[in-house]
C-alpha cells in the first residue's frame, strides 16, 4: 500500500545527497568552536539572512527559547501574537524557564498584529508594569493558514518596535516558503528583525536542527543560553552538513510543494463534504473542515488506506513536503474522496 503522509514538513527524510554530506563530513568539538562543518553552516546562514552572526540549535522550540531568553528577563513579558507557535505550541517554556511572561495580541488571518493594538500594548516604564522586552512575529505564519508576512509588514511592526525601543524576533520557521511563495528574497523579509529563527527540519528536509540570526552581540547571549538549556552539543557537523546541502539545493524546491499543495486543495474542493477555500491557499499548508461526515470515521478510514493525518474534530491540515510528489496527491485524493463517500451523513 502507497503511504502519503501529509501530517508535518518535519516527517521530510534527508536526501541521498544530505546523507553523502553527513557520512563524509569534517568534524570538530562545537562547544571549542572546532567543528569546522558548522562553522561553515553557521557562517553560511548568517550570510543568506543578511545578519551578522547564526548559532545552530536543535529545534525551532530551542531557537525561540533561547532568542526569548536574550532579549527578555524575569519580569518582563514579550508581546506576540494568540495564534504563535511561540504561545500556543512552546509549552510555555519562556515562562517556565525565564520568568517572561507573554501578552498576545489578537492575529488577523494571514497571522498580522493590529499596528494599532501593538502600539499601545508596549508599556512605558512604570514600576506597575513588566517590561516590554521583545515583540514576535511569525513567517510564514503556521496557525494562520502558511500565510506568509510581506518585507513591508514586517517594517511596520519593526517601526513600532523599535521607536519604543524594543528588539523584534521573527519565527521563521518557514521563512524559506514565505521567500520562494513572494519571490522575495529573504534577506528582505528579515531586515528589519533583531533576531529570526528558522528550521532546516521541515521544508529543506534536514533530519535535525534550526539556526539562531541576528547581531555578534545578540548570538553570544543566544550561545550561553543555548548551553544553559542543554544545547551545546560536540561533532555536530554529522547534522550540519544536511544543513548546508539544504541551504544550497532545497530552498528553490519549496515551490514544488507550494504547487502540489494547490493541486491538493483543488481537489478537495470538488470533494463533497469539505469546506475548503482553494484560493486561499499561500504556501504548503492546506487547511479546511470536514462537514459532511464524522470526522473522526474519515481519520479513521484514510489511515487504514496509508493517507496519514486528519483530526477527529477542528480543522483538518495537510502538509505537502519533499517526500509527497503528485502521484501521492492524486491516491491522496482518491481516499479521501472514498472515505468521505462512505461515511456521508445525509
Ligand atoms: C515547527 C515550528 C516551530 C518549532 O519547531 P520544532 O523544531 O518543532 O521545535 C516554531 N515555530 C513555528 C511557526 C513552527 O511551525
Amino acid at each position: 500500500m502507497r503511504e502519503v503522509d501529509l501530517r508535518s514538513d518535519t516527517v521530510t527524510h534527508p536526501s541521498p545527497e544530505m546523507r553523502r554530506a553527513m557520512a563524509e563530513a569534517e568534524l570538530g568539538d562545537d562547544v571549542f568552536g572546532d567543528d569546522p562543518t558548522l562553522n561553515r553552516l553557521e557562517a553560511m546562514a548568517a550570510e543568506r539572512l543578511g545578519k551578522e552572526a547564526a548559532v545552530f540549535v536543535a529545534s525551532g522550540t530551542m531557537g525561540n527559547l533561547i532568542s526569548i531568553l536574550t532579549h527578555a528577563g524575569r519580569g518582563d513579558e514579550i508581546i506576540i501574537g494568540d495564534k504563535a507557535h511561540i504561545f500556543r505550541s512552546e509549552a510555555g517554556g519562556a515562562s517556565a524557564l525565564g520568568g517572561v511572561a507573554y501578552n498576545t495580541l489578537p492575529n488577523d488571518n494571514r497571522g498580522m498584529l493590529d499596528l494599532d493594538q501593538l502600539e499601545a500594548a508596549i508599556k512605558p516604564p512604570n514600576v506597575h508594569f513588566t517590561r516590554t522586552a521583545m515583540i514576535g512575529l511569525e513567517n510564514t505564519h503556521n496557525a494562520c493558514g502558511g500565510a506568509p508576512l510581506t518585507a513591508d509588514d514586517t517594517a511596520t511592526v519593526a517601526d513600532i518596535a523599535h521607536r519604543h525601543g524594543v528588539p523584534l524576533h521573527v519565527d521563521g520557521a518557514r521563512i524559506f516558503n514565505a521567500s520562494v511563495a513572494l519571490e522575495t528574497p529573504v534577506t528582505e523579509l528579515v531586515k528589519d528583525a533583531d533576531s529570526v529563527s528558522f528550521c532546516l527540519s521541515k521544508g529543506l528536509s534536514c533530519p535535525i536542527g534550526s539556526v539562531v540570526c541576528g547581531t555578534e552581540e545578540f548570538v553570544q547571549g543566544a550561545r550561553k543560553w543555548r548551553k544553559m538549556v542543554g544545547g551545546g552539543m560536540r561533532q555536530v557537523g554529522v547534522i550540519a552538513a544536511a544543513g548546508i546541502v539544504a541551504l544550497d539545493n532545497m530552498v528553490e524546491r519549496l515551490n514544488d510543494d507550494h504547487a502540489t499543495a494547490r493541486r491538493l486543495a483543488q481537489g478537495l474542493a470538488q470533494i463533497p463534504g469539505i469546506d475548503i477555500n482553494p484560493e486561499a491557499l499561500p504556501t504548503n499548508l492546506v487547511f479546511f473542515k470536514i462537514t459532511g461526515g464524522d470526522p473522526a470515521l474519515i481519520m479513521e478510514e484514510i489511515n487504514r488506506n496509508g493517507v496519514k493525518g486528519g483530526a477527529a474534530y477542528g480543522d483538518w491540515r495537510f502538509v505537502t513536503h519533499y517526500g509527497i510528489d503528485s502521484d501521492d496527491i492524486d491516491y491522496a485524493l482518491d481516499v479521501m474522496d472514498a472515505a468521505c463517500r462512505k461515511y456521508a451523513t445525509a
